[in-house]
């Protein structure tokens, strides 16, 4: 749809915290990605496959995942499935994937087994025409083997971030672990930018951090704040991301204007 000439953009959801909105993030920014005509693609690096499971593709249906692709026993193309959205497609994980870390560890490769995948997938796509425009990586909440494999293979990282006490600290070092990986093994990876989640304007602590937060990140922040909202967190258990569950909901609009940030963000850079 945006007509890339440099293949699709690759995404990292990170924060090693757990329960910050990761997984709700790649779900629902892919959505509205794909929503707006965006070809998605996700890949769910985390043991707990609930990005797939939010994405309709329940456990049965799961022959190949990404525990497969990061052994070098399928082809990321392969474990590919389709979702309940059109135009967002999901590589989906097992609980498998807390070994592979075992698994790999002794490998010279292993922080860049999911890189070459990804990049046989964008080369094969060239030949039969498909090509995702945005691939967004779901991480385990850990800075383990598994996140440094999405952060070597990646352009940017989005961070989601909850404002409650601590939030600075988790966010420092996070950073530094992106700095590290910039340095050693991917230097074109950047900050995209760090989405505030689950805001509650009425919790006087949440608008301290979120004020703090801008101050120490500037316009890395998206604007966009993803208010704490009862449909985003039912809709998972309908297999669905929220945009189908119910497209009115404050949940479903702020990811929708999230999604057209990244877009002009996407814009703004290949136009510098
Ligand atoms: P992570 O992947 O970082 O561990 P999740 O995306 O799984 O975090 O979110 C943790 C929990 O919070 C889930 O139960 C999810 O449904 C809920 N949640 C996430 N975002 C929102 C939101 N905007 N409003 C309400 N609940 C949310
Ligand atoms: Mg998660």
């Amino acid at each position: 749809m945006t007509g890339q000439t440099n293949g699709p953009r690759v995404l990292v959801l990170a924060n090693q915290k757990g329960g910050v909105g990761k997984t709700t993030t790649a779900i629902n920014l892919g959505t509205a990605l794909a929503a707006v005509g965006e070809e998605v693609l996700v890949i769910d690096l985390d043991p707990q496959g609930n990005a797939s499971t939010g994405l309709g593709v329940d456990r049965k249906s799961r022959t190949l995942s990404t525990y497969d692709v990061l052994l070098g026993e399928s082809s990321l193309a392969d474990a590919i499935v389709e979702t309940v959205v059109p135009r967002l497609s999901i590589a989906p994980s097992t609980l498998d994937l807390l070994g592979v870390e075992l698994e790999i560890a002794g490998d010279k490769d292993r922080a860049f087994r999911l890189k070459r995948a990804l990049a046989e997938l964008v080369a094969a796509e060239l030949h039969d025409g498909r090509r995702y425009d945005y691939i967004l990586i779901d991480c385990p909440p850990s800075l383990n083997l598994l996140t440094i494999n999405a952060l070597a293979s990646a352009d940017a990282v989005v961070v989601p971030l909850q404002c409650e006490f601590f939030a600075l600290e988790g966010l420092s070092q996070l950073l530094s672990t992106v700095e590290q990986v910039t340095r050693t093994l991917n230097p074109k990876l950047s900050i995209h930018g760090v989405v505030l989640t689950m805001y509650d304007p009425r919790n006087n602590l949440a608008t301290q951090v979120a004020a703090d937060v801008r101050r120490f990140m500037g316009d890395k922040v998206y604007e966009t704040m993803i208010p704490r909202n009862v449909r985003v967190s039912e809709a998972p258990s309908h297999g669905k991301p929220v945009l189908l569950y119910d497209l009115k909901c404050q949940g479903s609009q702020a990811y929708l204007r999230l999604a057209s940030e990244v877009i002009q963000r996407e814009k703004n850079l290949r136009a510098a």
